[in-house]
């Protein structure tokens, strides 16, 4: 390669998954110079001090100046309003994505903010931690882990080959890519992430309303299944109310099936139906071993840090 992927990139939004992207990019060598905008004044001084950015500045416009790419790494409800303060300053022919965990929401966001002589690519990198901040990120968050892209619905040159030069830096970071329709990758990601965290968020919140377990006892005990539903229900709270807020629809929709079966599972229980069970138990254990036949549950891809996605 001539140069760098990108000459400039602006990262908006230094928290785990902004500050990962610069750290893999730098250490991929795909980007030049790197300019962060945070509205954390914490945040900020934070990144000076850890000195992996070139520029650190308040105002998105001021780091997306002559930006070639734009990575927005804000909360999704968030997007739009960065967007706009940004969209002045944006160079014609400039690459404008972000890494959100809900797509539709946020491509429209994005297309109402934004220029159209900006290419706007929605993205979103299958791969986190339940840890936020600066300091959170790591050059190896995005190895073997999928980053979906959302493309819009254009054909023209210029706009494929923007497309096909962000799935190309998500391939130097070590990700896979695929491709997809928003709407579907809302779907998908509120029946293999949203809903899940749904689900710790209210077991954690039940066994702490309980009255006759008590705190001591959830604590000591929380080996048996417990302990898991803790560690993804600590995930930061401005995030996921964002992304329940922003894909409504498809979560409802999941949450309503999920309703369904588990009243199914309840009657099972009550009338003793333990085939009902036991082939549930037998099906469920089989994806478990897909998952892991497909690599992403393996020791070396999490490299010793618990990798999730989001
Ligand atoms: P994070 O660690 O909390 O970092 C977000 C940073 O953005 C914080 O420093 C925050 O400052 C700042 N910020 C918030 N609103 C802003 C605004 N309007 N303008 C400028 N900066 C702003 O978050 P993250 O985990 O990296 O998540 C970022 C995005 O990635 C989200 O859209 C999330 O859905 C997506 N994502 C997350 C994961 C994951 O596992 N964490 C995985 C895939 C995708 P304050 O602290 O002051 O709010």
């Amino acid at each position: 390669m001539s140069g760098p992927l990108y000459p400039k990139l602006a990262v908006v939004g230094c928290g785990l998954i902004g500050s990962s992207v610069i750290h893999a990019a730098r250490a991929a060598g795909v980007v030049g110079e790197v300019a962060v905008a945070d509205a954390s004044v914490a945040a900020r001084s934070r990144v000076v001090e850890l000195g992996y950015a070139d520029k650190v500045c308040a105002d998105p416009a001021e780091a997306a100046r002559d930006a070639d790419l734009v990575v927005l790494a804000v909360p999704v409800l968030a997007m739009g309003e960065v967007a706009a303060r940004m969209a002045a300053a944006l160079k014609p022919g400039a690459t404008v994505t972000d890494v959100g965990s809900v797509k539709a929401a946020v491509a429209e966001a994005l297309t109402v903010a934004l220029p159209e002589d900006v290419f706007i690519v929605p993205g979103h990198p299958i791969a986190g931690t339940e840890q936020s901040g600066p300091d959170a990120g790591f050059a190896e968050l995005f190895q073997n882990r999928w980053v979906i892209l959302t493309p819009q619905a254009r054909e023209d040159d210029p706009y494929l080959d923007a497309v096909q030069r962000l799935a190309d830096f998500w391939r130097a970071l070590g990700a896979n890519v695929d491709r997809m329709d928003e709407r579907h990758h809302d779907l998908v990601l509120a029946v293999t992430s949203h809903l899940p965290h749904l689900i710790a968020y209210n077991i954690v919140g039940t066994a702490a309303d309980l009255e006759e377990v008590t705190q001591a006892e959830v604590m000591k005990y929380s080996a048996g299944g417990f302990r898991d539903f803790t560690r993804i229900a600590a995930s930061d709270p401005t995030m996921w109310r964002d992304i329940f807020l922003a894909n409504k629809d498809a979560v409802l929709e999941i949450l309503g099936r999920f309703t369904e079966d588990l009243q199914a599972l309840s009657r099972a229980i009550r009338w003793g139906e333990g085939d009902k069970l036991f082939d549930l138990f037998t099906r469920t254990r089989a994806i478990r071993r897909g998952i892991i036949a497909a690599g992403q549950e393996s020791p070396e891809a999490n490299f010793g840090r618990d990798h999730r996605g989001s």
